[in-house]
């Protein structure tokens, strides 16, 4: 898919995986709208390769709204949105919810997703059609050990994804998940032990799963990336 002249917005876009698909993109052509609540990474990154960088926290419906408008109406439109900003949950207690981290959690993956698209559909209907990727993770194919509210929050926005895609699809807005296994970013810097002698992706791989959604994805597919494999498909049955 050319690329080059679109623009993009993404979230999470100073860190990990969002950084490294922010600065494919724009090598590729594409102007880029880095949209993190950490001020000091999205600015030093934008200064570094250009675009914009929007400082949001994106778990509130209203903020999504107003940085869609602001990126559509800097870049004269809007093409993709990654809806890829999120976190872990930091807890496994099932009986012993820490209720507040949830609510965090729910914010950051899950309302974040939902408003985030709310907010693009309009301003991709106006550019005649996009793509819209959201970053799921393995754990929204199958459980992540030690993390069931993570994999709640996942398994959300594969099944929102996949129920979304095909109204829109109809309209030329293709909707897909990006579904990483484990990759070295600060994400997971304080569970590293825990993969011991586990191959973990890098940004770059995650950021290859991207490429190929924006290349080649049907509306709804979710795409697994995985150590050593070519990025593909999910395959869902029925
Ligand atoms: P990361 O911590 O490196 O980057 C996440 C970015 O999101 C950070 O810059 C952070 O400031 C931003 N962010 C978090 N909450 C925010 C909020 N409320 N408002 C605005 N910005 C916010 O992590 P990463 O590994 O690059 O994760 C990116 C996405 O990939 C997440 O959705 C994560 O769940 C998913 N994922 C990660 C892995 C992994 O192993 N690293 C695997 C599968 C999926």
């Amino acid at each position: 898919m050319d690329l080059d002249g679109k623009s993009a917005l993404v979230t999470g876009g100073a860190s990990g995986i969002g950084e490294a698909v922010a600065r494919r993109l724009t090598a590729a052509g594409v102007k880029v709208a880095v949209v993190d609540r950490d001020e000091a990474r999205a600015t030093a990154l934008v200064g570094e390769i250009g675009g914009l960088a929007v400082v949001a926290d994106v778990t509130d419906a209203e903020t999504m709204t107003g940085l869609v408008g602001q990126v559509e109406e800097h870049f004269g439109g809007l093409d993709i949105v990654f809806l890829n900003a999120g976190t872990t949950s930091g807890q496994s207690g099932i009986s012993d919810l820490d209720v507040e981290a949830y609510r965090r959690i729910m914010g950051v993956n899950v309302d974040h997703v939902v408003f985030g698209l709310a907010a693009a559909v309009p301003a991709l209907r106006r550019a005649g059609g996009g793509t819209i990727i959201a970053t799921s993770s393995l754990a929204g194919l199958v459980p992540m050990p030690g993390d069931p509210i993570y994999t709640l929050t996942k398994h959300a926005v594969v099944g929102y994804v996949r129920s979304v895609a095909p109204t829109l699809g109809g309209e030329g807005i293709r909707v897909a998940a990006l579904c990483p296994g484990f990759a070295d970013t600060p994400l997971i810097a304080h569970a590293k032990e825990q993969f011991g002698g586990f191959p973990l992706l890098t940004a770059e791989d995650v950021a290859d799963g991207v490429d190929a959604i924006l290349d080649r994805a049907e509306p709804g597919e979710c795409w697994f990336v995985q150590p050593g494999r070519e990025p593909a498909p999910y395959g869902f049955r029925g």
